[in-house]
């Protein structure tokens, strides 16, 4: 897409796998990015409701609120990461169970810009949606499916700064269709490129945080595409916008 015209993307790259050898020092650095994740806001409602309890009487109303305010949004942090990571036990659970049934794409890309321009109201005029006309069946969970791209739309809206408009399309290949969703905001630094489907990978900590990001999203995207008999990868330039491109095998 892009603003500036027409130019040729780089090279996809795959969302990389970890090699064997690298898995417990991963395991390791999980256990301590989880704890780090949960130390500030654990800190912060415990911090605010120690201060609301003890000097209750002294506070103004003003601050009472604002203190509540931050309990409630830290709170939100905790919910959303221990959800997040709910969805990555379930799925690197050797019994994973995935309820698989016959799922039309279209559909599924369809209720999720539908769901996502909802929440994002008036903000959101330029989602641009390319699906075909026919049926476009895989083998999957579509609960799980939704999710990938719900994800991706939001993390489009969340990321990619000064973009002005994002498209969804869907398309045949072969064997396989291609969900592609792509945005003109800002890109990807290609030294961030490999990295941002890794657990708690962000490009920009703090953006992220900010718009409730847990780190986790692209992360649990992939699973989901693999565990599905896919791939996800990205294109990025900076700048120019992203793209993340979903194959799946046609049922
Ligand atoms: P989160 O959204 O919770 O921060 P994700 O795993 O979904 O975590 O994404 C990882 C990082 O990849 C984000 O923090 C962001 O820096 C970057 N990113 C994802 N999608 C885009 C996009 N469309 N444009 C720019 N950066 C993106």
């Amino acid at each position: 897409m892009g603003k500036k015209g027409k130019h040729s993307w780089p090279a996809a790259l795959p969302a990389p796998r970890m090699p064997k050898d690298e898995q417990e020092r991963k395991r390791r650095d999980f256990v301590a990015n989880v704890s780090h994740e949960l130390r500030t806001p654990v800190s912060i409602i415990k911090g605010f409701s120690e201060t609301l309890l003890q000097d209750f009487d002294e506070l103004g109303e003003g601050d009472r609120k604002k203190f509540l305010e931050k309990i409630q949004r830290n709170a939100g942090r905790l919910h959303a990461l221990v959800e997040d990571l709910l969805s990555l036990a379930r799925l690197d659970s050797p019994s994973a169970d995935f309820g698989k049934e016959p799922c039309d794409l279209r559909s599924l890309i369809n209720r999720a810009a539908d769901d996502f321009k909802s929440r994002k109201g008036e903000e959101f005029t330029k989602l641009i949606i390319e699906i075909p006309h026919e049926e476009v069946r895989v083998q999957g969970d579509p609960q799980r499916l939704l999710s990938v791209f719900e994800n991706l739309l939001e993390n489009a809206s969340v990321h990619a700064h000064g973009l002005s408009k994002i498209a969804i399309s869907l398309e045949k290949d072969g064997v396989h269709c291609i969900c592609k969703v792509e945005d003109d905001g800002q890109g990807i630094a290609e030294d961030d490129l490999p990295r941002v489907f890794e657990r708690f990978y962000r490009v920009d900590k703090g953006r992220s945080r900010e718009r409730g990001g847990t780190g986790l999203g692209l992360s649990i995207v992939r699973e989901v595409v693999e565990a599905h008999g896919g791939t996800v990868r990205v294109q990025s330039q900076k700048g120019s916008g992203s793209a993340f491109l979903v194959s799946l095998p046609l049922s």
